[in-house]
């Protein structure tokens, strides 16, 4: 048995590893179908760099990112490979690591980490986001401001919040967060638009130094807003909570 350690620090090295496999022309293994290969036998690359080649191996075995070559230090060997197996994949059907058929089984995009379970920070941050901006809006309301806007944040937050409780990793409550949080972005700019305009025509019943503070607080809470938006949608994290691709980098050409 290989220590738990050696099995975790290998996968490190089934990822990015072009160069590393390329240069050397040496044994390659495959966690996943647990076969071995040369590497001059892999055709296919994923995870592009900025000038568009692979730069992780797909096995040709199986077509799945879990290779690993002699070169990283790891035995490869079928013992180790079908340790690393079980590890990573959670799978013990080890009693026919070599069989063809699972060759013809529906490739998967094995992620590393993929699925991780728990909150991104833009997520909790979100939900607090839906809880003050309902807790706000309804204030509002009762004190007789009342505008359409405010009731369709009211309505959007309170279903967001409900949704990241109940179904935090549904596609659906993404998206629902992400419009929710554009709609109270949206608000936000509005009411502080509001307050710069009845600033500087004197629209305050305070007087305008002890506004001032204020309005300069409501613009920073504009832009946090923004950058919550910003990491809830475009964030690695916050996608890979989903399920979703990483955002694909701009190539400079
Ligand atoms: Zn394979």
């Amino acid at each position: 048995m290989s220590d738990p350690f050696e099995i975790i620090a290998a996968h490190k090295f089934s990822s990015c590893h072009r160069n590393e496999i390329l240069t050397s022309g040496v044994v390659c293994g495959c966690f996943h179908c647990c076969q071995t290969f040369d590497s001059t036998a892999i055709v296919e690359w994923v995870d592009e760099d900025d000038s568009g080649v692979g730069q992780t191996a797909l096995c040709p075995r199986c077509g799945i990112d879990s290779v690993i070559s002699s070169c990283s230090g790891f035995p490869v060997t079928l013992d180790f490979l079908k340790e690393m197996r079980h590890y990573w994949f959670g799978d013990d059907s080890s009693d026919s690591p070599q069989g063809e058929q699972r060759a013809e089984t529906t490739p998967l995009r094995f992620v590393p980490n993929a699925s991780p379970s728990k909150r991104p920070a833009s997520h909790k941050w979100a939900l607090f986001v839906f809880i003050a901006v309902v807790a706000t809006n309804i204030r509002l309301n009762l004190m007789g401001q009342f505008d359409i806007l405010g009731i369709i944040v009211t309505i959007a937050g309170v279903a967001a919040f409900f949704s990241s409780l109940f179904f935090a990793r549904s596609p659906r409550t993404y998206t629902l967060g992400m419009i929710t949080l554009a709609l109270v972005f949206v608000r936000s700019l509005q009411s502080l638009w509001f307050d710069i305009v009845a600033y500087r025509n004197g629209l305050f019943h305070a007087p305008q130094s002890t506004m001032l503070p204020f309005i300069i607080f409501a613009g920073c809470a504009v832009a946090l807003l923004l950058w919550l938006f910003q990491a809830y949608t475009f964030g690695a994290s916050s996608r890979q909570y989903y399920d979703l691709p990483p955002i694909a980098k701009k190539r400079s050409a």
